[in-house]
């Protein structure tokens, strides 16, 4: 009988014997650093003369890794390899294909440490929100494994005389796997095994500046034993190639998660029927958020503080999930600020190699220039009250950053920063506080901290974000516990770790057999 679903437990860094496995994890993986690794296409391994290096934030002279690069020629060989392997692939029963996942999620158990410290190194995330990263990759193989086993059931539809209905759900084909690289094993993980799972060969380009955590992930797939072909491995710039995969005539789904404007793009392309396709193109998005903490006035003011403060600066704000508007009633407005004021100074910030630290960088240096211009904008629509600065030189450190006193429709309340900045706005009552929440295009996450009964129920109705939270921080859905993902602009309503997820990559049929 099959194991009830758990989440995979964090770890307790302040156990020695804890902070010890993570040190030597650190270590084999700081010995592995600048290797190169290689497209992979029906299990062959491909060196191009293109490359990548992908860099670590906290530390900008430190290569992770360099990383061949798919040109359009790679990439319809990967298409072609993921058409042809489709055709066995989807025969394998479901039950058989939710093993793989099974296997995977052990092995990468087994290797947790090592793999969080890949990403420590290559995203500059802390030991914490490496360890949860992890844990949430296992957590989705271990959850859409069991998914497709339920799936794979008999599904009995109501009897009429002298008929046998059952209604089967059945691959897709080929789809092209675009993940962001804020949560580059987690959703990486999510969405390429969801596909393969259901069915489904998949053609995986990873995020530009976190490829080698996926390369990793693709020697567990290997040894999980999932066959040659099911799982292409194509690095490439978006530019290159993704217009290219999308666009392509085989191509039957496309699973994104990312920015608006990437979305955006891919839907369009995705919609336009060509030549030669015989289906119209799937797509599953997952986009930006403007997530909002509504604060009431009867609220306890700590819980308030310590929401806003872990949702706005956790992995440097760079979380769709973050906290990046404080919705404040008047009454409270100024202790809670005070206390954001407070506990963001004290909050550290530096390369995450230590765990001393409570944050790292952010990204890349496009993201540290985009979040430095905001900081900019910030000054003029709002009052600079902690933070507003650069960290050390050596990586692309910001101070985690708030601002007062901002209007509503101000471009920092309005448009997605994906870094360390919280902006506090005021609002005049409950309903006040409601109309600013819902006023953005965005609809992904969003708190209320609140007392009051009446108010929480009204927010549950009318507060417009697919993922809603009472009374505790708006980051960190739990697998299975919060199915994820947001409504608007943030995506096209699907839920990632949620019960329907798996339905997105597969077709209904229904065989009725006349006895
Ligand atoms: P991004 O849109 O820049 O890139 C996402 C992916 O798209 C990357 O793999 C990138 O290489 C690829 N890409 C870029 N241009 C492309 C093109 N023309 N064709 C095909 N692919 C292309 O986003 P990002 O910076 O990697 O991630 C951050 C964004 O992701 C934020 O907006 C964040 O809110 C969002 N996000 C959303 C969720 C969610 O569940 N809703 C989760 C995580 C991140």
């Amino acid at each position: 009988m099959q194991v009830e679903f758990k989440n995979e437990p964090f770890t307790n860094f302040s156990l020695p014997e804890n902070k010890k496995a993570f040190e030597e994890a650190l270590a084999k993986v700081e010995s592995e650093l600048g290797r190169e690794y290689d497209l992979i296409i029906g299990g062959e391994r491909i060196k191009t003369e293109k490359k990548s290096r992908s860099i670590n934030p906290s530390n900008k002279e430190q290569v992770v890794g360099i990383v061949s690069q798919a040109d359009q020629a790679l990439a319809e060989k990967a298409i072609q390899v993921a058409a042809s392997t489709f055709e066995t692939w989807k025969k394998v029963p479901g039950t058989s294909r939710s093993r793989y996942l099974y296997k995977a999620a052990a092995i990468l158990r087994r290797r947790k440490h090592e793999f969080s410290a890949w990403l420590v190194k290559e995203a500059g995330k802390s030991w914490a929100e490496a360890d949860a990263d992890t844990a949430e990759a296992i957590d989705f193989m271990e959850y859409y494994g069991r998914q497709m086993d339920k799936l794979s059931q008999r599904h009995d539809l109501p009897r009429i005389p002298d008929e046998d209905n059952e209604l089967y759900y059945v691959p897709l084909g080929v789809g092209i796997v675009i993940p962001p690289w804020n949560f580059p094993l987690a959703i990486m993980v999510g969405m390429t095994t969801a596909a393969l799972v259901a069915g489904n060969t998949v053609v995986l380009k990873p995020a530009s500046t976190t490829p080698v955590i996926a390369a990793k992930f693709m020697e567990i797939l290997e040894d999980a034993g999932v066959p040659a072909g099911v799982v292409n491995f194509v690095p490439g710039s978006g530019g290159e190639i993704g217009d290219f995969l999308v666009e392509h005539t085989q191509t039957r789904f496309i699973s994104f998660t990312g920015s608006r404007d990437v979305g955006l793009r891919i839907n369009e392309l995705a919609a336009k029927h060509r030549p030669g396709q015989k289906w119209m193109k799937r797509l599953v998005a997952e986009m930006g958020g403007k997530d909002s903490i509504v604060v009431d006035s009867d609220c306890d003011i700590e819980l308030a503080a310590q929401a806003i403060v872990a949702s706005a600066f956790g992995f440097s704000g760079q979380k769709c999930s973050a906290c990046s508007r404080a919705i404040v009633h008047q009454d409270v407005y100024d202790q809670v600020l005070g206390r954001v004021v407070e506990l963001t100074k004290n909050l550290t910030v530096g390369d995450v190699r230590s765990n001393e630290f409570y944050t790292g960088p952010v990204v890349d240096d496009k993201a540290y220039n985009k979040i430095l211009e905001y900081i900019e904008i910030g000054k003029t629509e709002g009052k600079l009250v902690a933070g507003g600065e650069k960290g050390p030189e050596s990586g692309y450190f910001i101070l985690p950053t708030v601002f007062a006193d901002v209007a509503p429709d101000a471009r920092i309340m309005q448009e997605e920063i994906f870094g360390p900045v919280v902006a506090f706005c005021k609002a005049n009552d409950f309903d006040h506080a409601m109309e600013i929440a819902n006023n953005t295009e965005y609809g992904l996450t969003g708190s209320v901290i609140s007392r009051n009964r009446a108010n929480l129920e009204r927010a549950r109705e009318e507060f417009h974000v697919g993922n809603l939270y009472f009374n505790r921080k708006c980051t960190g859905a739990l697998v299975g516990v919060h199915p994820f993902g947001g409504f608007n602009m943030s995506g096209t309503d699907s839920k990632a770790g949620g019960p329907d997820y798996l339905l997105l990559f597969t077709q209904a049929k229904l065989v009725s057999e006349k006895l």
